[in-house]
């Protein structure tokens, strides 16, 4: 987008994939643009209604297995987060989200297909990974350490076509190593919490891909940065 357009944000399926409270990201990008001075439209899109393919940055969070794979399904019959990927967007995939995005994941007992937009396969672990998660982001990211909070049953397996987001220094992420994967423009994370509430270094990674600006004004972060601190020493402790 050019500096004086509006900034098109798109919210994947809230009938489908709102379960976890991930529609704070939404919310979290659209302020910090507006902070900035960007016009920024957000876009609901249900899951009965065809994809837009000309937005800038695309979302999508956690559910459960039976929506999880539903969505897959329509997102795959649609097309259109596809084209908007081969076309520039940036994405942000949460959990169920970012599983969907790989080639295959686990749901209700059964293996799905995915878009294929991330190298990555997930399946079932033998627990579910429910609490505090922490992460050492990839350096050539330049950001500070990701904190979230993670709640799902899968484990996801990275191909040679991601990098790890990062490395996990508490919790379990993609398998208690790494955790969440990034090509291109494309992140995924199982942090919830909202993700960008908690990493608003992310949210702004997002808006500069999107904008395609070196860099933002500044913005007070004093109670961002007062929920960090919270949540890193909580999953520390
Ligand atoms: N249903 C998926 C799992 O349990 C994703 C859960 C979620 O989005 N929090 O792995």
């Amino acid at each position: 987008m050019s500096t004086e357009s509006t900034l098109r944000v798109v919210w994947i399926y809230p009938d489908l994939l709102s379960t976890y409270g991930d529609r704070g990201n939404m919310l979290i990008l659209a302020h910090r643009a507006a902070l900035r001075g960007i016009p920024a439209e957000t876009i609901e899109v249900r899951s009965d209604q065809p994809m837009p393919t000309t937005a800038d940055i695309y979302l999508i969070g956690g559910g459960e297995d039976g929506p999880q794979a539903l969505a897959a399904e329509r997102l795959i019959t649609d097309g259109g987060v596809h084209k908007a990927v081969a076309q520039g967007a940036a994405v942000l995939a949460v959990c169920a989200g970012y599983q969907l995005f790989g080639h295959s994941f686990f749901a209700k007992g059964a293996k799905y297909q995915g878009l294929g937009l991330l190298d990555l396969t997930s399946d079932r672990g033998e627990t579910r990974a429910v609490g505090e998660l922490r992460g050492d982001v990839d350096p050539r990211l330049g950001l500070p350490p990701l904190t979230g909070f993670e709640n799902h049953g899968g484990r996801t397996h990275l191909g040679e076509g991601v990098a790890p987001l990062a490395r996990v220094t508490a919790g379990i992420g993609n398998d208690g190593q790494t955790e969440g994967a990034w090509h291109g423009k494309i992140l995924g994370t199982y942090s919830h919490g909202p993700a960008l509430a908690r990493n608003p270094d992310v949210a702004d990674l997002l808006l500069r891909w999107a904008t395609g600006l070196d860099s933002l004004a500044p913005v007070d972060d004093t109670w961002a940065d007062r929920l960090r601190t919270e949540r890193l020493t909580a999953a520390s402790a």
